[in-house]
C-alpha cells in the first residue's frame, strides 16, 4: 500500500489562515490503514483546527480517493464540500489529483506520501517495491532486490556484506543474502552464481495502460 504520515499541522494551519470553511477529505483505502486518513485522524485534524479557531466545514471518507469516479460521486454533490473554501486532503498525492479533477477550490496535502511498503505494525512500514515498470521478484524469491539491495543491484550480491548486512548500511540485511538463503529453501535448482538477469526496460508510462 502506499505509506502515508501526517504532515506538520503548523504548516496547514498558516496555510488555511484565510479561509474560513475547511473541508477535509479522508480515504479509506492505504491512509485508513496507515491511520493517517481514517474517521479518527480527520476528528484529531479537526479538533486541532478547532482549537485554533478554524471551522472545519465537513469531512467524506472517501472508498479510495484515488479513483476519480469515487471522488466525484462522493464529493460532487456534497453540499458542505461545495460550500467550503479549502480542502484538506489527508489521501496520497494520488487521490489530491482525484480531487482535483473535481473541483476548483483550493486542495492542501495533509500527508506526506512515502513509498509502496507493507506493514509490520501502525508506523512501522517497510519500503519494498519502488513500483519499477518490470517486476522480476518471481526471480528472486518475492524479495525485490531493486528496493531492498542498497545498489538496488539485480544480479547480486554485490561482495560487500559482512555477516548478512549490507555494506553500505549495516542496519540491514542484505537484500541478496536474504534472496539466496530464500531460493535455497524454494528452488532447490537456483544456482545464483550460473544466473543472470538481463537489463530491465524500465520505463514506465506516464498514464493509462489497460490491464488486459
Ligand atoms: S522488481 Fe520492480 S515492480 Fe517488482 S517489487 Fe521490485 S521495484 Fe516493485
Ligand atoms: S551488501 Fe547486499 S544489499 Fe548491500 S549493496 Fe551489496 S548486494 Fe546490495
Amino acid at each position: 500500500m502506499i505509506i502515508t504520515v501526517k504532515k506538520n499541522f503548523t504548516d496547514l494551519l498558516a496555510q488555511t489562515a484565510e479561509r474560513d470553511k475547511i473541508f477535509i477529505v479522508g480515504c479509506a483505502g492505504c491512509a485508513t490503514k496507515c491511520s493517517t486518513g481514517n474517521e479518527a485522524a480527520i476528528s484529531e485534524l479537526t479538533g486541532k483546527f478547532a482549537q485554533n479557531g478554524r471551522t472545519v466545514n465537513g469531512f467524506a471518507v472517501l472508498d479510495t480517493a484515488c479513483d476519480i469516479r469515487i471522488a466525484k460521486k462522493d464529493l460532487g454533490k456534497n453540499k458542505s464540500f461545495l460550500d467550503s473554501t479549502v480542502i484538506v486532503a489527508l489521501t496520497c498525492g494520488a487521490g489530491i489529483q482525484a480531487i482535483e479533477k473535481i473541483t476548483d477550490l483550493k486542495i492542501l496535502a495533509g500527508l506526506d506520501g512515502l513509498f509502496v511498503g507493507t506493514t509490520e505494525r501502525i508506523g512501522v512500514y517497510n519500503q519494498y517495491c519502488s513500483t519499477c515498470g518490470q517486476c522480476i521478484v518471481d526471480k528472486t524469491a518475492g524479495i525485490c532486490p531493486v528496493t531492498r539491495c542498497s545498489k538496488g543491484l539485480i544480479n547480486g550480491p554485490c561482495g560487500g556484506f559482512i555477516n548478512g548486512k549490507c555494506e553500505v548500511d549495516p542496519e540491514k540485511d542484505c537484500a541478496w543474502v536474504l534472496i539466496y538463503e530464500k531460493l535455497k529453501k524454494t528452488d532447490s535448482e537456483y544456482k545464483i552464481k550460473e544466473t543472470y538477469l538481463p537489463p530491465r526496460n524500465i520505463v514506465k508510462p506516464k498514464n493509462i495502460i489497460k490491464n488486459k
